[in-house]
């Protein structure tokens, strides 16, 4: 959702003439989206503005603005504010499209600018977007967040759910693959929940049904399921249209159900174990990754034995795996019996081992069958490789000297990686 609202930032900018410097030196204008969901990006957001005093030293009309989440928090801009008075402007998720207006001001006023907003204005549409790839593009179709995990600071910055009404979604879609995009991924803090707070009754299925039914579309994607909202009726949607890539991120988060109701995920164990073998059973190719944390408050070394055992029985494709960070506001900060840190820091490196293991065994597991790639363009670090994916999501790279990015290629998996499949395509390619 972030890249997603760097490239509307980065429209909103290309609209009013701007258009992207070498470096950071040649820039007149510097936006720094910002992420509160963990500590350690506001670190860095702290770590980056401090580094941004000499630029503005050497270049005193330089304007330098702080959006994204982290603003949004209590008392967060005001802070900012002080520690970086040089920053011209900054502005939240609710006033992002404030953005034009907030530049213009910039040049007049010497003050630092606060445009915080406590609730989220009406979804606008229409916006000018600078996508960032031309294969592959993000179309979110919902905002905010209902569920409330008591680890997440999500609810509390963007806002509660609300829908993109499906027309205005089917028109987006339509004019990205009129101008050549491929593949989509729709997006929200929980695509699952699609439609509730709509007037007409829409579910998430439907709209896939409907965003399916655009003719020259050719892989769809979603991102992110909740597991309490994923239904049978989603499922045989999923497992019934062919676009409808057959990779489920599914965070699961905790593998103990005394942990997961403290999270307040919704679900138990069993139940997210109930679905998985649901999924595969409808969908016999899918590849499910999902997100973990581990040391969230009371967790003791049987819970997170339980996570240990929950991803050995999964054995999920990939995962991103977290340290709980505690987010000030959020039920779980003030949850007796925080674990320590070294004990965090031992759990996290005994899961990504065990993880690790699994992805590189199924990577292997992957060899010499031959899979339809989307060629997403050159590889960045060796230019004679191209690189794509599977429907599965999994990274293929392979040798060609023509560019084929946009094209779908049979490639047969002939070696892999933890992080790639490596392989060649099954046509002849000059
Ligand atoms: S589902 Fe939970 S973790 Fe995800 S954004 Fe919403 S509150 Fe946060």
């Amino acid at each position: 959702m972030n890249e997603y609202d760097s490239e509307v930032m980065a429209g909103l900018c290309e609209a009013l003439g701007y258009f992207a410097a070498e470096k950071q030196e040649e820039a007149n204008l510097i936006l720094v989206n910002t992420c509160c969901v963990r500590e350690k990006a506001e670190n860095k957001v702290y770590g980056l503005l401090g580094r941004f005093r000499k630029l503005k030293q050497a270049n005193p009309g330089l304007i330098i603005g702080v959006g994204g989440c982290m603003p949004q928090q209590k008392n967060l801009a005001r802070e900012i504010k002080s520690r970086f008075p040089y920053v011209n402007f900054i502005f939240g998720p609710h006033t992002l499209f404030q953005l034009p207006q907030l530049i213009r001001r910039a040049y007049e006023n010497k003050e630092t600018i606060i445009a915080i907003q406590e609730n989220p204005v009406e979804i606008t549409e229409d916006k000018p977007v600078k996508r960032v790839h031309n294969v592959c593009a993000w179309t979110p179709i919902t905002f905010g967040c209902n569920n409330f995990c008591t680890y997440c600071i999500v609810p509390y910055v963007r806002g509660r759910e609300r829908s993109r009404q499906p027309e205005a979604i089917l028109r987006e879609i339509k004019q990205l693959v009129a101008s050549g995009y491929k593949e989509i991924t729709l997006l929200g803090q929980n695509v699952n929940s699609y439609g509730k707070d709509l007037p007409d009754k829409i579910d998430f299925a439907a709209l896939l049904s409907r965003v399916c039914q655009i003719e020259e579309l050719i892989r769809l994607r979603f991102l992110t399921s909740h597991p309490r909202d994923f239904h049978q009726r989603l499922i045989e949607e999923i497992a019934r249209q062919p676009k409808v890539c057959e990779h489920i991120h599914l965070p699961v988060q905790a593998g103990n159900n005394k942990i997961l109701k403290k999270m307040n995920r919704g679900y138990t164990r069993e139940e997210y174990l109930a679905l998985i073998k649901n999924l595969r059973q409808a969908i016999p190719q899918v590849a499910i990754t999902t997100d973990l944390i581990v040391g969230f408050p009371g967790e003791t070394n049987e819970d997170f034995l339980q996570t240990l055992d929950l991803v050995e029985n999964v054995r999920f494709a990939s995962a991103f795996t977290f340290v709980y960070s505690n987010r000030s506001g959020t039920p779980a900060a003030k949850m007796p019996d925080q674990v320590p840190a070294e004990i965090k820091k031992e759990r996290i490196q005994t899961l990504i081992k065990i993880q690790n293991e699994i992805t590189v065994a199924e990577n292997q597991a992957e060899i010499g069958k031959t899979y339809q790639v989307l060629v997403e363009g050159r590889n960045e670090k060796n230019p004679s490789l191209l690189a794509g994916r599977t429907k599965t999501n999994k990274l293929v790279l392979f040798p060609a000297r023509k560019d084929l990015t946009g094209e779908l290629i049979q490639v047969k998996i002939t070696a892999t990686t933890l992080t790639h499949l490596a392989g060649v395509a099954q046509v002849t390619l000059v």
